[in-house]
């Protein structure tokens, strides 16, 4: 653990570290390896759902050396608190052209698969000449419909997690590292 972790002012509000700021940087310097080997010298037009891989795909994006096209797409937030509660919708499009394109999706946490499942079943539509899908955290345990990304880098329990993008209430994004919000953090009433 880094100095900068112990230092960080919202670290006092975590029960627990999943992935430490070290690992997760290793980590996406390795994904950003085989990235590149899967996709050889092919151009990638980088999908980022944001706000949430906001930090992952910038991150990412420095360690995969191939020509990238980068677009973000927002999703409504279909959860109440840290459950989800309906069907995810695209809120903003895509405004990059797709089609025969080698198309990377990005996301910071596959939980349900609800949200990817909707996601990869507009740009297919689109007719790209690829599609995968790239996420930093699997929640493998949680999934309602059937989902698996091609790249992933790490596998974590069913616990709801804050830090490096990832929320609670808008809160935490900017977390060095990922973590377990304290349970009596998860409901403070001046955030209802
Ligand atoms: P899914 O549609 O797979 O259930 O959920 C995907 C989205 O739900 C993620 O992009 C993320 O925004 C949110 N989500 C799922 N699990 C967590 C979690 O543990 N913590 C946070 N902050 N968001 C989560
Ligand atoms: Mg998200």
């Amino acid at each position: 653990m880094s100095n900068t972790l112990k230092l960080h002012p919202a670290h006092t509000d975590l029960e627990a570290i999943l992935v430490t700021e070290t690992a997760i940087k290793r980590r996406i310097k390795r994904l950003g390896t085989q990235i590149a080997e899967t996709y050889g010298d092919e151009e990638i037009t980088v999908v980022s759902i944001i706000n949430g891989a906001i930090l992952f795909t910038a991150d990412l994006l420095r360690f995969i050396p191939n020509p990238v096209r980068l677009d973000c797409i927002r999703i409504s937030s279909y959860r109440n608190e840290t459950k989800s509660i309906g069907k995810p919708q695209l809120l903003h499009s895509l405004t990059l052209d797709v089609t025969n394109r080698h198309v990377l999706l990005i996301d910071d946490i596959l939980d349900t698969g609800k949200t990817l499942a909707m996601v990869t079943k507009t740009i297919t539509k689109l007719k790209p000449a690829s599609l995968k899908t790239c996420v930093l955290l699997d929640k493998k345990g949680r999934r309602e419909v059937p989902f698996d990304a091609e790249f992933v880098g790490f596998q974590i329990p069913d616990k709801f997690v804050v830090g490096y993008g990832l929320d609670f209430a808008e809160r935490y994004r900017n977390l060095p590292c990922i973590g377990v919000l304290k349970p009596e953090l998860q409901n403070p009433p001046e955030w209802a």
